[in-house]
């Protein structure tokens, strides 16, 4: 269409003697043509639902957990009325159909639900992210009807859910992986342990990357739904750097029985799910990047708006003028990588290299964002009150799960070789 247009363009200005006024009538006629026939938005373009999802977390996080995240992080603990509050609003079944008890909106949504929650707390935004991007999804994509009506519904009301892959041997080769699920009659026996493994302090079911054929390497690994009371055992909770609000631990699986149909989809696919998953997944963790950078901003600038030095607002000297306009820029430059890749996830084009470039990008803009929002406003972003240095703990993490940025580079590097063989 667009190749049609231009041909069209070049042909009428070869034949008019005033070429400026026949670009004109063609800007004008293929405008309205655009306006008529094309639908062709933004990427800050979204629809009114996705728009009043926006709004609505938008509102909560400020009123609800803004208040609590400064106490949450020095108690390393989400609190109930935030876990409530979550469920309550919806945002814990963001996609899931309204059948089992979710809101049935789009990817998008739940990528700015993960952005918004992230502006002000990263931890409350991780809980809400790997909860729906990566457990509900799973089950949404592979798991039986069966299962989906026992566990998608729960996990849109009152169960957190945990995705467990990670393991001590098995980090960035997540398929290396040494859980094992052995079959006895109607049931599995997993044995083994996962480290790292988000919400699971908190959690009620899990999701278990298990081997059920260790024979068959990558192959034999296989996911089941695990429910807590079954035996999972928390090992360890991880103290950290940042995100310290939400649940990292240590998990231990000794002889956990599972009926055999818990298996999500098919016996030995655990790992092409797992793969799936978190090319997706990668978007989330992208989001919640952008809603740091977007944070760190939204706390300093005000700040250097009131602060004077020398007789001049902070916010007013060129030094940090242009600063302020680069870090800006490129915080436009990553959530247009994230929406993009969200968008083509959502349309069923291939986005595994954008949504590889968006995480890379969006992790090192907030990095970068934290970092000279403290510089800007001098010694109080220092201090933990103020709360820059929270966002500048909680923006490391983003280089680091769901794939490293090696990891995410390596993608993005396999891909574009591709494109040229
Ligand atoms: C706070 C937190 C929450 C997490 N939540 C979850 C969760 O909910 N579920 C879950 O399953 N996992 C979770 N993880 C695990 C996370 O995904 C892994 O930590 C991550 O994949 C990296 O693995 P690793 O820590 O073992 O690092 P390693 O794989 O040991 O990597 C160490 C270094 O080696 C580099 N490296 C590794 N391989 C290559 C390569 N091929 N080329 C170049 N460089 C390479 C890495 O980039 C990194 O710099 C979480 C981790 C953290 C810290």
């Amino acid at each position: 269409m667009a190749s049609v247009m231009r041909l069209n363009l070049a042909a009428r200005l070869a034949r008019t003697a005033s070429p400026l006024r026949a670009l004109s009538s063609v800007r004008q006629f293929s405008q309205s043509a655009v306006a008529r026939e094309m639908e062709m938005p933004s990427l800050h373009k979204f629809t009114e639902e996705e728009e009043m999802l926006r709004d609505a977390v938008r509102k909560f996080a400020q009123e609800t957990v803004k208040p609590q995240a400064f106490a949450m992080d020095e108690s390393e603990m989400m609190t109930k009325p935030i876990w409530d509050g979550l469920f309550e609003q919806g945002l814990m079944g963001i996609e899931t159909a309204e059948e089992h008890g979710g809101a049935g909106m789009s990817f998008t949504a739940a990528i700015l639900a993960v952005e918004e929650l992230a502006r002000v707390d990263a931890s409350v935004s991780v809980a809400c992210d790997v909860h729906n991007t990566l457990v509900n999804t799973v089950l949404r994509h592979h798991a039986s009807d069966y299962l989906k009506e026992k566990y998608l519904t729960r996990l849109a009301t009152d169960t957190v859910g945990s995705f467990g892959l990670t393991e001590a041997g098995a980090g960035s080769d997540a398929f290396a992986l040494a859980t094992t699920a052995v079959k006895k009659g109607n049931k599995y026996i997993i044995n083994g342990g996962k480290m790292w493994i988000t919400n699971s302090g908190e959690a009620g079911i899990f999701l278990v990357f298990a081997n059920v054929d260790p024979s068959k390497g990558y192959k034999g690994i296989t996911c089941f739904v695990v429910e807590k009371e079954w035996g999972v055992t928390i090992a360890k909770k991880e103290k950290k750097l940042g995100i310290k609000s939400s649940s990292t631990c240590e998990l231990s699986f000794e002889d956990v029985e599972v009926p055999e149909e818990n298996i999500v989809g098919e016996i030995g696919k655990g790992y092409k799910y797992a793969i799936e998953i978190l090319n997706e997944g990668r978007i989330g963790i992208a989001a919640q990047m952008i809603g740091i950078a977007q944070g760190s901003l939204d706390i300093a600038l005000p700040y250097m708006a009131q602060r004077k030095q020398f007789g001049t607002a902070v916010i007013d000297f060129q030094g940090i003028q242009h600063q302020v306009a680069q870090v800006a820029t490129e915080l436009e430059a990553a959530r247009l990588l994230t929406y993009n890749a969200a968008r083509l996830k959502q349309e069923g084009a291939n986005f595994v290299k954008e949504a590889a470039m968006a995480k890379l990008y969006a992790s090192q803009v907030a990095e970068k964002a934290a970092s000279k929002a403290i510089e800007w406003v001098g010694g109080v972003g220092f201090t933990r009150d103020f709360g820059l240095e929270k966002f500048y703990r909680d923006a490391k993490i983003g280089a680091i799960y769901e794939g490293t940025s090696n990891i995410q580079l390596q993608t993005i590097a396999k891909l574009i070789k591709k494109d040229y063989q």
